[in-house]
């Protein structure tokens, strides 16, 4: 951690599970911060069941029931050799199966496939869909890389992974830099170790061979609609509000949408190089061809849009808006930016991405009565959708749009209703944070406190 947390007016079970994380896991700052993040919600459940101190759930919570690490081995398109390190940490099976994506990019390290894996116990607690929480991936960086190189990867990747998989028993799907491509490239080779059409075993996959319709959508579409059950709460709605989308991945790119048809105007977004902003209104089609069939850079879309602006190095949330989108990655929000999001009259924050605002930006929100909806719970509809195709799997269906949609809907809107109740329950109405964190949390103690001592 960069500071000292004060967690001085904290129930004392609070206090020393943190110190217990940070003694455990030192030079692991992601990870320590998404406890953090959790644990300075937990004090009013301590104060109510004094069983959860008393049976040292906080510590158990705390420790991943499994981490694997290993080798990933792959030779280029020019014969030379590399080696990847690959992660899978199976976090939490109370609930259900370990479930949760692939991150492959650079910054991948144990301690944030542990913060993710972490965040992902809430989130799938939360969807009420019976799922535990997992988390892998690599630090392999498939930017630039050909079809063949990102072939040979996932191959390998798999090649060892594949012993702890099984649709009982851990099941993974996308992050940042795993898309249906190579989910593709993941499953065949799972197929051709395991034998077995385990259609379950993985989401995402293609439409043709047990993809889930929407699952594509799921992510972005869901924290939109998160995002205006929150507003309506508070009187208002999308349609016509001002909206800025950092990224532009498979979150930002559907989240736009979903804004989008609900009204909204959506005028700038992002990658790592810069933004553009349009004032005339994003053209989806435009952004979909750049991103998901060039897979080129953001700045494309400014040479091919007439009125577009791109700023190299910009940062997206200088430009003014209603409604925040934080949909990239963890830590890209900082204070100084929603302070600047507070000058330009924001309304509402949901993150669409995995811990985008920082814990100093999420204060400054806060203060000033901003409605903020994190991502464990606004980003939770891609998990969810991952257990529709589950489902379908299960039964050897396929649903239409419309009717995976409108289970996606509901489920939203369940997640949202389990975080409000939560937080009128310990008498911090609209107060987002705390409801999911207490929500996710109570779910997963009381079935860990109920399956003896694990
Ligand atoms: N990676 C996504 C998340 O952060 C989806 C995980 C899944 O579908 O299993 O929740």
């Amino acid at each position: 951690m960069t500071k000292e947390p004060n967690l001085a007016d904290h129930h004392p079970g609070v206090r020393s599970a943190f110190e217990h994380v940070v003694r455990r896991n030192p030079d692991e700052p992601e990870f320590q911060q998404a406890v953090l993040e959790v644990l300075e919600s937990l004090s009013p459940a301590l104060n109510t069941h004094p069983e959860y101190a008393a049976q040292r759930v906080l510590e158990r919570l705390c420790e991943p029931e499994r981490q694997i690490i290993f080798r990933v081995p792959w030779r280029d398109d020019q014969g030379g050799v590399h080696v990847n390190r690959g992660f899978r940490v199976e976090f939490n099976s109370a609930l259900g199966p370990y479930k949760g994506g692939l991150r492959f990019h650079p910054s991948v390290n144990l301690g944030v496939i542990k913060f993710l894996g972490f965040e992902q116990i809430f989130k799938n607690a939360l969807t009420g869909m019976g799922i535990g929480g997992g988390k892998g991936g690599s630090d392999f960086d498939p930017k630039g890389r050909s079809d063949a190189e990102i072939e040979r990867f996932c191959q390998s990747f798999m090649t060892e992974l594949h012993r702890h998989l099984g649709e009982y028993t851990d099941i993974p799907a996308g992050d940042i830099g795993v898309g249906g491509r190579e989910i593709g490239y993941m499953f065949g080779q799972y197929r051709r170790l395991s034998n077995r059409w385990e259609a379950g075993v993985i989401t995402g996959k293609g439409l043709d061979w047990g993809g889930s319709r929407v699952r594509t959508e799921a992510t972005g579409y869901g924290a939109v609609m998160f995002t205006e059950r929150m507003l309506e709460r508070n009187g208002r709605d999308l349609d016509g509000m001002r909206v800025v989308v950092s990224g532009s991945g498979n979150v930002a790119i559907y989240a736009v949408e979903k804004a989008q048809q609900l009204g909204a105007h959506v005028v700038a977004c992002s990658d790592s190089g810069g933004y553009v902003v349009d004032e005339r209104g994003l053209d989806l089609d435009l952004l979909k061809e750049i991103k998901e069939v060039e897979r080129a850079r953001i700045s494309a879309y400014a040479d091919r849009r007439k009125g577009a602006e791109y700023v190299a190095g910009g940062n997206v949330w200088d430009v003014p808006c209603q409604v925040a989108l934080p949909s990239a990655t963890q830590n890209e929000l900082d204070a100084a930016s929603a302070k600047r999001l507070v000058g330009n009259g924001v309304v509402a924050v949901a993150e669409g991405a995995n811990m985008p605002t920082t814990p100093d930006a999420v204060k400054v929100l806060r203060e000033a009565g901003v409605l903020f909806a994190p991502g464990k719970a606004a980003n939770a509809g891609g998990v969810a959708t991952s257990v529709l195709e589950m489902r379908q799997n299960a039964r050897r269906t396929s649903w239409s749009f419309e009717h995976a949609e409108s289970e996606l809907a509901e489920t939203m809107a369940g997640i949202h209703d389990r975080c409000e109740a939560a937080a009128e329950r310990h008498g911090a109405r609209g107060d987002y944070v705390l409801g999911a964190n207490v929500a996710g949390f109570e779910m997963v103690a009381d079935a860990m406190l109920a399956q003896g001592l694990i």
